[in-house]
Parts: structure tokens; C-alpha cells; sequence
């Protein structure tokens, strides 16, 4: 079943996305006048997750409270310009990437410490420029290796044209007709099914990709500090 495509199982999962984003305006756009109006008769000035929503709420007002668990499981790392609700629906798939790396990790023969970066990569946990800013810190925000944009996760290891560069290379060493997808979610949607298995190929395809991670990641704490 294509990830992308929006089959009728997947109807489900759709709904809960657009739930979702609903869940995510009421938290962060504040004005527009419905979720004015929400915020004036339901919140009162409290934060969307510490709600206590009466059952004599209407149906709607209790399903978007009713979102708060999935929010936290979905990267709000959002792209502009994209679908909100596709790019939530993508992240609430069983099938999607974020549930399904972990066939990345098993039985990986890469070094320890890249499968440990590769690790950190796929739990947002790697200090990038996003992140640091989010908490306050003062840094520069371009990216170290292209200058072109902000650096984060999603632009260091799939987006920027010195990753692709590499990674580029890396199949052709590996003899593989294929070029870097071209954005986070593509890149783990290429990746995973060729990762899988016990064939050779698999297994070199986990382990170049963790030592391909560890390295950008070392080259960018090299530049950045
Ligand atoms: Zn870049």
C-alpha cells in the first residue's frame, strides 16, 4: 500500500490527522474567531492539554481534545507551504517511516557510534540548529555546509545539496542507479524497504547509512563549534 495514497483503511487514520491539525491550530493560531470562541467558552486561559473538557461539551469540541495524544506523537516540525493534515497523516500511518526505522538498527554492523548517531537521528535528538533555537540558544542558523538555508534535521540529511552529494556517491559505490529523495520523510520511505531483510545488499545498505549519518554529523560539529 503506497504511504502517500489515501485508500479507504486509511480513511481512519485521516480523520484522526485532521483532528489532529484542528488540535494543532487551537494551540498555536489563536486568531482565528472559532478557536477564539473555543479558547473564550471551553480553555479560559488554560493550556490545550491541561483541559478537562465537560461531556456536555459538543461532539466536535470533545474530539479535538480528544486529538492531545496524537499530537505528541507526531514531529511538529512542520514544512510550510505543505498539508498540514498530510503531513500528520504520513507521521499516524502504521506504516509510516517514523514507526518502521528500527529495521534500520537491527542487526546494523556499522560502527557503534554511528549506529548510536543514526539512533539519535531518528529520535530528534541530535543537537541541531532548530532544536537549540527552540530552547533559547543564540547560534547561527545557516546551515554549515551549504550557507543556503536553516539547518535542521530534516535539511542536513536529505535536503541540503552537499548530503545528496554524498549520499549520491555512496550508491554509486555501492552500485546503486538512485539519487537522494528529496525531502526527510521521502528519504526513509526510499530507505527502509531496501534496508530490509538478510540479504547483502540490505545489510549494507543499514550499515552505509548509519556510517552516512555519523559522518555528516561529525563534519557538521566539526564546522559549527
Ligand atoms: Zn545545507
Amino acid at each position: 500500500m503506497s504511504a502517500g495514497g489515501l485508500h479507504l483503511s486509511n480513511l481512519q487514520v485521516w480523520n484522526r490527522a485532521a483532528i489532529t491539525k484542528t488540535h494543532w491550530d487551537l494551540t498555536f493560531k489563536q486568531d482565528k474567531l472559532w478557536i477564539k470562541w473555543i479558547h473564550a467558552y471551553y480553555m479560559k486561559r488554560q493550556r490545550t492539554e491541561d483541559v478537562v473538557i465537560s461531556q456536555t461539551a459538543s461532539w466536535m469540541v470533545r474530539e479535538i481534545s480528544g486529538a492531545r495524544d496524537c499530537i505528541t506523537l507526531v514531529d511538529t516540525q512542520f514544512k510550510p507551504h505543505k498539508s498540514l493534515i498530510h503531513q500528520i497523516y504520513i507521521q499516524l500511518l502504521p506504516t509510516s517511516p517514523r514507526t518502521n526505522w528500527r529495521a534500520l538498527m537491527f542487526q546494523n554492523s556499522a560502527r557503534p557510534k554511528a549506529k548510536f548517531t543514526m539512533w539519535l537521528q531518528c529520535h530528534s535528538r541530535l543537537l541541531t540548529v532548530d532544536r537549540l533555537v527552540k530552547w533559547g540558544t543564540a547560534v547561527e542558523t545557516n546551515c554549515v555546509f551549504c550557507q543556503q538555508i536553516d539547518e535542521t534535521r530534516y535539511h542536513i540529511f536529505a535536503e541540503c545539496p552537499y548530503a545528496k552529494q554524498l549520499w549520491t556517491k555512496l550508491l554509486t559505490w555501492m552500485k546503486i542507479q538512485s539519487s537522494m529523495p528529496n525531502s526527510w520523510t521521502n528519504c526513509l520511505h526510499w530507505i527502509i524497504p531496501h534496508a530490509k531483510g538478510k540479504s547483502r545488499n540490505a545489510k549494507a545498505m543499514k550499515m552505509v547509512y548509519a556510517e552516512f549519518i555519523h559522518t555528516l554529523w561529525l563534519e557538521r560539529k566539526a564546522k559549527f563549534f
